[in-house]
């Protein structure tokens, strides 16, 4: 169990990621625009990042740089995640320092496997 904070505009994306990550006993925090977002994370401490990339008004590009170029901020994994995968994105996205790139639709499976890969999940495995 690890906590993920999600900085996503569309709720429907913000739902389903809340609800994945809560099925898994992760601790969810949301950011809906990014805003203040190196105090979000000196506050809330996550151990993962999910980043949108189109945010209202704002670049989540710019926000993973500004986590990557702070040095309390630097070392917590991001995920990005974005319908737009467009090759100049990509170039950007890859450019920004983010640890993981999806691509919306994101499959239930791939989003457990790419969680789990910065977040291994101890429950699961005290199950077995
Ligand atoms: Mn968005």
């Amino acid at each position: 169990m690890g906590r993920v904070l999600i900085v996503e505009d569309n709720e429907l994306n913000l739902k389903l990621f809340h609800d994945l990550l809560t099925i898994q006993e992760h601790e969810v925090v949301i950011s809906r625009n990014g805003v203040n977002i190196i105090d979000l994370v000196k506050d809330t401490k996550p151990d993962l990042i999910l980043m949108d990339i189109h945010l209202n008004g704002i670049s989540g590009i710019d926000l993973i740089q500004t986590l990557k170029a702070n040095q309390e901020t630097k070392h917590i994994p991001i995920i990005t995640v974005t319908a737009f995968a467009m090759k100049v994105d990509q170039a950007k996205i890859s450019k920004s320092g983010c640890d993981m790139y999806l691509s919306k639709p994101v499959s239930i499976d791939k989003f457990f496997k790419a969680v789990e890969k910065f977040i291994p999940s101890v429950t699961k495995k005290s199950k077995l």
